[in-house]
């Protein structure tokens, strides 16, 4: 899939910014395109796992449905691990269609990495940052 890099240096913000917490989101698009992001309240208080915010989502199917794009995917943040999914995180993807973003800042420079999560068996989808 392709990604906007301003979303990507958005979401690498976002990761820093809540860090030590996971950070996380929603991810705006069209097919094969991510256009464009919204940051979504975790209503986990741990610092390894998080919960989208049910109104941080309609809100932004709200903003996709304006722009005639769609959610493509949801991204978290890592602060301490590397960008692979956690057992966690697979067993939590109920849609298969969904892109799942994981940022790490584990790195001494972000890693961005994306999945599609299908019945437990996890498939990373590369991205092109455009
Ligand atoms: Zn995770």
């Amino acid at each position: 899939m392709r990604i906007r890099r301003a979303v990507v240096e958005a979401i690498v913000g976002q990761a820093r910014a809540e860090t030590p917490r996971e950070c996380c989101g929603l991810l705006i698009g069209s097919g094969e395109l991510i256009e464009a992001h919204v940051a979504v309240a975790n209503t986990r208080t741990g610092t390894v796992a998080f919960a989208v915010d049910p109104a941080g989502h309609f809100q932004a199917i709200r903003k996709a449905r304006a722009s005639s794009l769609a959610v493509v995917g949801a991204y978290h943040s890592h602060p301490r691990s590397s960008a692979i999914p956690s057992e966690t995180d697979v067993r939590e993807a109920n849609d298969p269609d969904l892109l799942h973003l994981i940022v790490s800042l584990v790195e001494p420079q972000p890693v961005v990495r994306g999945y599609r999560i299908r019945d437990g068996a996890v498939h990373e989808i590369p991205l092109s940052v455009w």
